[in-house]
């Protein structure tokens, strides 16, 4: 069989099995959560309300039935812009319309990127104006929301032109190993852009002040010199401008370090639980989780270029997704654009790996907070965040495999049960 054949094969076979398995875990945790609904689970029985509980089940549920959409409607357009000739057309007409060259490589990239925003538009805004607006999350207003777009719109174009348009140079004059620089220009980039994000990108979105808390801070601080970490300051942002759920974080390296706390979170918690939640993010730290993050992500962006490398080399690899390559012109865009839309498919299976490490390093934090402050502001913090956030108690085991960066709260409470009955 030719290779082309077998590509646009492998294809169609890998997007079924990816739908299919996505409905399916969806299904599942809808059956799950549903069949839980009518009580609160026995362990909790005394400290979540039935009403509670439930607005955290029928809240899944309407999260799971706009996934549906989304899952249909992103198979859809992978095979509208790959088999159904959708990225050839773009790019004939692109061609037909200007000279080819770096300029025209670049447009057709955004261009596949707007459309697809675009179409991706109404589904984000049933999430915020249906789904958190209907639960009482939702704090958006649409002028705030149409800001949000025009800033993000603007950003992208400031910060990521630039990385398009070298990395597309880079794809023509950078020689057989071209791979190897784009990969120094991105590895740069992110760690350029993790060093502004604090002082520059975020606060275009939100506005951080100082904690004022004394208390807090004296709280804070003592537990920083304990655990031995030093930050340049604790940050209050104003979360609730978009919405009613509570994080807290860590931004920054090196001397910006910070801490930032979400105002929802200052109103939930009392000073003790928000020092066990500082003291789990201190965890993520102790445990150079950060570091190991980006090495894991580095690494496989290396690998995923220099398989790119080999396969913008290779004819079956356009034509077998519905693109006819140029002759004459180059097809470098092309081929970081079929290369972005096809990786996701295959790449969905091996979501277990990267939800499993993530939450390993969830309970490795948890149990560096129980080290440092009583387990049991901890206990009382976790449950007062999953039930603010109405997270639900009852998901799906396998849904949790594929999905679930932080492990279920009644996970993380069974972990710490031999600290908790330590300090009673
Ligand atoms: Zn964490």
């Amino acid at each position: 069989m030719n290779p082309s054949l077998t590509l646009t094969l492998l294809l169609a076979l890998g997007l079924l099995a990816q739908v299919a398995l996505k409905l399916w875990l969806n299904v599942r945790q809808v059956r799950h959560v549903a069949d839980h609904r009518h009580a609160v689970p026995a362990a909790y029985a005394q400290t979540i309300a039935l009403a509670d509980h439930q607005k955290a089940a029928d809240y899944t549920l309407a999260k799971a039935r706009l996934a549906q959409w989304d899952i249909l409607l992103d198979a859809l357009l992978l095979l509208g812009w790959t088999l159904m000739g959708g990225l050839d057309v773009l790019n004939q007409w692109l061609l037909s319309v200007m000279a080819p060259g770096l300029l025209q490589q670049t447009a057709l990239v955004v261009a596949f990127m707007l459309i697809g925003g675009v179409v991706g538009l109404p589904l984000s805004l049933m999430q915020t104006f249906g789904v958190e607006q209907r639960f009482g999350f939702n704090k958006t207003t649409v002028a705030l929301w149409l800001a949000d777009l025009a800033k993000g719109l603007v950003l992208g174009a400031v910060l990521g032109l630039p990385l398009l348009a070298l990395v597309l140079w880079l794809m023509e004059a950078g020689g057989a190993l071209w791979w190897l620089w784009a990969w120094g220009a991105l590895v740069f980039w992110q760690l350029f852009l993790m060093a502004i994000a604090p002082n520059v990108i975020m606060p275009l979105f939100n506005k951080f002040t100082p904690l004022q808390d004394e208390s807090l801070k004296a709280r804070v601080q003592s537990l920083m010199q304990r655990a031995g970490f030093q930050a340049k300051g604790f940050f209050v942002m104003d979360g609730s401008r978009r919405s009613a759920h509570s994080n807290a974080f860590f931004t920054g390296f090196g001397a910006s370090k910070r801490v930032v706390f979400f105002d929802t979170l200052l109103q939930q918690l009392s000073p003790a639980e928000m020092e066990a939640v500082l003291a789990h993010e201190l965890g993520h730290f102790r445990h150079r989780h950060i570091v190991k993050m980006m090495a894991v992500s580095f690494a496989t962006t290396l690998a995923g270029l220099a398989l790119l490398g080999w396969l913008a080399q290779q004819a079956w690899f356009y034509t077998g997704l519905g693109v006819a390559p140029s002759m004459s012109a180059s097809n470098s865009a092309l081929a970081l654009v079929l290369f972005m839309l096809v990786v996701p498919v295959f790449a969905f299976f091996l979501a277990p790996l990267s939800s499993w490490r993530s939450r390993v390093q969830e309970f490795e934090a948890d149990a560096y907070a129980a080290s440092q402050t009583p387990a049991a502001d901890l206990a009382s913090a976790l449950l007062k965040l999953y039930q603010d956030n109405a997270s639900t108690l009852t998901p799906d085991p396998l849904f949790v495999k594929f999905y679930y960066s932080h492990p279920p709260a009644s996970d993380r409470l069974a972990r710490l049960q031999p600290a908790l009955a330590a300090g009673a």
